[in-house]
C-alpha cells in the first residue's frame, strides 16, 4: 500500500540532522537589484507607485528608484537552473519528504519583514535555517508535514528582510471515492432535496397548508397533518450545534477521519453534514458556518459545511451608521493566463505549475495557478494604491495562503484598517475566488515622515 522507504522516525533523524546544521552559509543573489527587472515585475503586477520608476520626481523621496519590497525574495530566486546547493534546508527537507511518499507540495504561511528599502546596484545575500518539520497530520488534502524555513536577506552584514515560510508537504489523497459511497436513498418526498443540491441550492420542505419548515423532508406536515408540500431555498448559513470526529468503522468509500456536524439554520430547522476546514482547524460548537456543494457525479451533490469566515469590507453598504471601521474599497482583478505566467516570470518563480499548463495537469491540479510571489505583490499593491502617498512603505506583510487562484477566475480584493497611528497603519486583506479565500493578509505600512532609508 505504501511504497516509501521511510518511516516517521527515520524521517524525523534525517530532519534533526538537517536542523543541526542551523543557518546556511550566506548565497549571493545572482544579479543585483535592477531596474530591468524591477520594470518587468511592475509590468506583470501593474503597480504604480511611482517610487519604483525611474523618471518620476517622487523616486527622489527615497534616493532614487527602489525595489518594491514585495520583490525581496525576487533577487535570490533560483530561477531556471536546477542546480541547488547542498543542504539547502527547504530543498533538502522536500527531497526527504518526497522520499517518504509525501510528494505534493502547497504553500500555506508566508510572512515577511523588510527594514528598508533596495536601491538598484545593492546585492543581497540570503540565509536560511529550517525551523520546524510538524507531522505526519491529516488535513482536507491528505496526510502530511508541515515545514517551516526562515530565511533572512543581508546587503553585506546588514539586515535587509526577512521571511517565514511554512509549506504542507502530503500525500494527496481523494477524500470520496465515488465507485464506493453509500448513496442517499432518493424517493418522491427527497427528490426536490438532492435536485436543489445540485443545482447549488440548499432546499428546506415546507409545508403547503401552515407554511412550517422541517427537515428532514417527510411525506406529511408534522404541526398540522396537511401532505401538500413545497420548499423555500435556504440562506446557506447557519450555526455549529454539535460535531463528531468519526475515526472508525470504516465508511465506504470515505477515508477517515470524517469531521460531522449539526448546524442550526436561522430558518429553524437542524441538518446533518460533513464538516469541511483548512487542514489546521479545530471546530467549534457556535462556529459559523456556510453551506457548499460537493458534486460526487451526475446524479450525487452533497451539501457540506465550510466554516464561514467573516469577510469585512465585503458589504461595507451594510454596516451601521455607527460603525467606524475603515474600509479600503473592493477591488475585482480578472486573474488570466498571461497574469499568472507574467507574474510567476517576472517573480523567477519557474516551478512549472505557474506556467506550463500539460505539466500542471499532469500533476493534479485543474490548471496552472497564481505563484505566492505574485499574491505578495498584488496585496502590496493593493494596500499602496489605497494610501496613495509615495512617501509611504511597506514594512511587513503575513500571508496566510487558501484556495489557489486560476485562470478565469475573478479575485477580489477587500481590506480593513485595523490599526492605525501616526507612524504606521496596519490592514487586513483578503483576497477571494469563486471557491474561497485565496490569501488572507495583514500589511503594515510606515507612513510619510518615517524615516526613509
Ligand atoms: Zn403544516
Amino acid at each position: 500500500m505504501d511504497d516509501s522507504t521511510l518511516d516517521h522516525d527515520a524521517l524525523m533523524q534525517r530532519v534533526d540532522t538537517m536542523m543541526s546544521r542551523g543557518e546556511t552559509a550566506p548565497r549571493l543573489a545572482r544579479d543585483p537589484v535592477n531596474l530591468p527587472q524591477i520594470n518587468t515585475w511592475l509590468e506583470a503586477i501593474g503597480d504604480p507607485n511611482p517610487v519604483y520608476r525611474e523618471t518620476t520626481t517622487a523616486t527622489r523621496l527615497h534616493g532614487g528608484p527602489v525595489a518594491p519590497p514585495a520583490m525581496a525574495q525576487v533577487w535570490t530566486m533560483f530561477g531556471l537552473d536546477p542546480h541547488r546547493p547542498a543542504h539547502d534546508p527547504l530543498h533538502g527537507t522536500m527531497q526527504l519528504l518526497d522520499e517518504a511518499g509525501f510528494t505534493s507540495v502547497l504553500g500555506t504561511n508566508c510572512d515577511q519583514t523588510y527594514a528598508r528599502h533596495l536601491h538598484p546596484g545593492e546585492r543581497v545575500s540570503i540565509t536560511t535555517r529550517l525551523e520546524s518539520v510538524v507531522g505526519p497530520k491529516r488535513t482536507g488534502v491528505g496526510e502530511g508535514y508541515f515545514v517551516t524555513t526562515r530565511s533572512t536577506w543581508r546587503v553585506g552584514d546588514e539586515e535587509v528582510a526577512t521571511m517565514m515560510f511554512r509549506v504542507l508537504k502530503f500525500k494527496p489523497a481523494p477524500r470520496v471515492d465515488r465507485t464506493r459511497i453509500t448513496r442517499p436513498q432518493r424517493n418522491a418526498d427527497t427528490d426536490f432535496f438532492w435536485e436543489g443540491t445540485a443545482a447549488g441550492e440548499l432546499r428546506i420542505q415546507s409545508c403547503g397548508s401552515c407554511d412550517a419548515l422541517r427537515h428532514p423532508p417527510g411525506p406529511m406536515c408534522p404541526r398540522c397533518h396537511a401532505s401538500n408540500r413545497g420548499y423555500v431555498v435556504a440562506e446557506g448559513t447557519g450555526v455549529l450545534h454539535s460535531f463528531t470526529v468519526h475515526h472508525a468503522p470504516q465508511l465506504p468509500g470515505r477515508k477517515l477521519p470524517v469531521t460531522i456536524g449539526l448546524v442550526d439554520l436561522p430558518e429553524g430547522v437542524r441538518m446533518v453534514g460533513e464538516l469541511m476546514a483548512a487542514p489546521d482547524h479545530q471546530w467549534r460548537i457556535g462556529d459559523p458556518v456556510a453551506v457548499a456543494f460537493e458534486c460526487i457525479d451526475d446524479d450525487l451533490t452533497l451539501p457540506v459545511w465550510e466554516l464561514d469566515v467573516p469577510r469585512p469590507g465585503l458589504a461595507p453598504a451594510e454596516q451601521d451608521a455607527d460603525d467606524d471601521t475603515e474600509t479600503l474599497p473592493a477591488w475585482e482583478l480578472p486573474v488570466t493566463t498571461t497574469l499568472v505566467v507574467a507574474g510567476a516570470l517576472a517573480t523567477r518563480d519557474f516551478q512549472d505549475v505557474h506556467h506550463d499548463r500539460d505539466l500542471a495537469i499532469a500533476r493534479g491540479s485543474k490548471d496552472i495557478f497564481m505563484n505566492i510571489l505574485t499574491t505578495t505583490g498584488l496585496v502590496h499593491r493593493y494596500v499602496g494604491e489605497w494610501v496613495g502617498d509615495p512617501a509611504a512603505r511597506v514594512t511587513s506583510c503575513a500571508l496566510r495562503l487558501g484556495a489557489p487562484a486560476y485562470p478565469g477566475d475573478t479575485m477580489t480584493f477587500t481590506g480593513t484598517v485595523v490599526d492605525r497611528d501616526h507612524a504606521q497603519v496596519v490592514v487586513d486583506v483578503v483576497g477571494s475566488v469563486p471557491v474561497g479565500d485565496h490569501v488572507t493578509a495583514r500589511v503594515t505600512v510606515a507612513l510619510a515622515g518615517e524615516e526613509v532609508a
